[in-house]
């Protein structure tokens, strides 16, 4: 877990489009900022600068003590859970979670992969459905799965990119209660983008409302309001 600060980042894509145009927003170690705004604001950019998936054209992310605008995503130690949990439908439950361990060749050995999986299913309340196939759970068990498969690689934070936008309305509120309650159980710094105004003003701690690659605002949900 880490804090994440970002000053004065800047997006300018090669045909010259100012997609961020400075912002600076510093997160706390633990905290839960919910990234919205309309269509096209650039919130998808912002998350990809900080998970590294894009080049970061001025400013300076830092993610705890280090500065990682030149590093690979792999040494930010991110976990992106993206909008279709993309499980593997023919692997268990603990081979899903235990998969970014087996990509690290070697690394871990089979006893230390299953102390693992079983300590982040553990964590999620998944330790009764190791062994059963994503197709047989419901939509917050899979959304559990997603998670643990973020956190098995101790993840410095959880970055959501519009996790629930393809979800029907019941399935949605469903989600979003689940997500609270587990970013809470796990203290786990989060950044969520989603341009739903619901899930905007129930998840988070802070609220980032982005407008045309500028944050117009920083508030608690509540304080959202209360300004003028
Ligand atoms: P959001 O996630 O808020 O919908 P994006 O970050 O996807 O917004 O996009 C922000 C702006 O940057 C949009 O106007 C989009 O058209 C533009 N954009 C996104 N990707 C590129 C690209 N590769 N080249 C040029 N412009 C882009
Ligand atoms: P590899 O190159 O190890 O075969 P990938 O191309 O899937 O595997 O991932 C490259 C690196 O990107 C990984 O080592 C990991 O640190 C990072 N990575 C992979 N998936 C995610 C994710 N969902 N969220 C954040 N980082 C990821």
């Amino acid at each position: 877990m880490a804090a994440i600060n970002l000053k004065d980042i800047v997006k300018r894509y090669p045909d010259g489009f100012l997609a961020v145009k400075g912002v600076s927003l510093d997160i706390r170690d633990g905290e839960f900022v919910i990234l919205v705004g309309p269509s096209g604001c650039g919130k998808s950019t912002l998350l990809r600068m900080i998970v590294g998936l894009e080049d970061i054209s001025d400013g300076e992310l830092r993610i705890g003590d280090a500065v990682v605008n030149d590093k690979a995503p792999r040494d930010r130690h991110l976990a992106m859970v993206f909008q279709n949990y993309a499980l593997y439908p023919h692997l268990t439950v603990f081979e899903n979670i235990a998969f970014p361990l087996r990509l690290q060749r070697g690394q871990f050995s089979e006893d230390e992969i299953t102390a693992k999986v079983e300590r982040a299913a553990k964590t999620l309340e998944l330790q009764d459905h190791l062994q059963r196939k994503p197709a047989n759970l419901s939509g917050g068990q899979r959304q559990r799965v997603a998670m643990g498969r973020a956190i098995v690689r101790d993840a410095n934070a959880f970055l959501f990119d519009e996790p629930l936008s393809n979800l029907d309305a019941k399935l949605r509120g469903q989600m979003r209660t689940e997500i609270a309650r587990m970013q809470r159980r796990l203290g786990t710094t989060t950044v969520y983008v989603t341009h739903d105004q619901t899930e905007a003003m129930t998840l988070g701690d802070r609220v980032a409302v982005l407008s045309k690659g500028e944050l117009q605002q920083v508030a608690s949900p509540r304080g959202l309001y209360e300004q003028p």
